[in-house]
């Protein structure tokens, strides 16, 4: 048992589940970066009676260009209506699919930098 329980882990680790955030996920027009972007539902979020309102300026990480957002929430902080300019509100799948494409592109230039060290010498 104690075998298994090391190989495991230990104890079974609880899922950590963020109730106080609301995440998005938006794509720069410009560079086409997407930035996570956590709401907090106590301090970002407004009520405004059946919902919510968000606002915010996102600044993307590569090209810095500011993006102005305001997005109503239904009551169960669902995007009901977004109005960004310079911007587009996308999935969290689409998130991903970009934070992996993102690592492939640094691992195989980072490759090729060895490959050319190796060349050169
Ligand atoms: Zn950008």
């Amino acid at each position: 048992m104690g075998f298994f329980k090391r190989l495991f882990g230990g104890e079974k680790q609880e899922e950590y589940v963020d109730k106080q955030g609301v995440y998005f996920y938006v794509r720069c027009n410009n560079c086409g970066t997407i930035v996570r972007l956590r709401a907090d539902k106590q301090y970002d979020l407004e009520n405004t009676g059946g919902g919510y309102t968000w606002h915010k300026t996102i600044v993307d990480n590569k090209c810095f260009r500011q993006i102005p957002a305001v997005v109503s929430l239904n009551s169960s902080y669902e995007i009901e209506n977004a109005d960004i300019q310079g911007g587009k509100f996308v999935s969290q799948a689409d998130f991903e699919r970009q934070q992996k494409e993102t690592a492939v592109q640094h691992e195989l230039a980072r490759r090729e930098a060895e490959n050319k060290e190796e060349e050169g010498s």
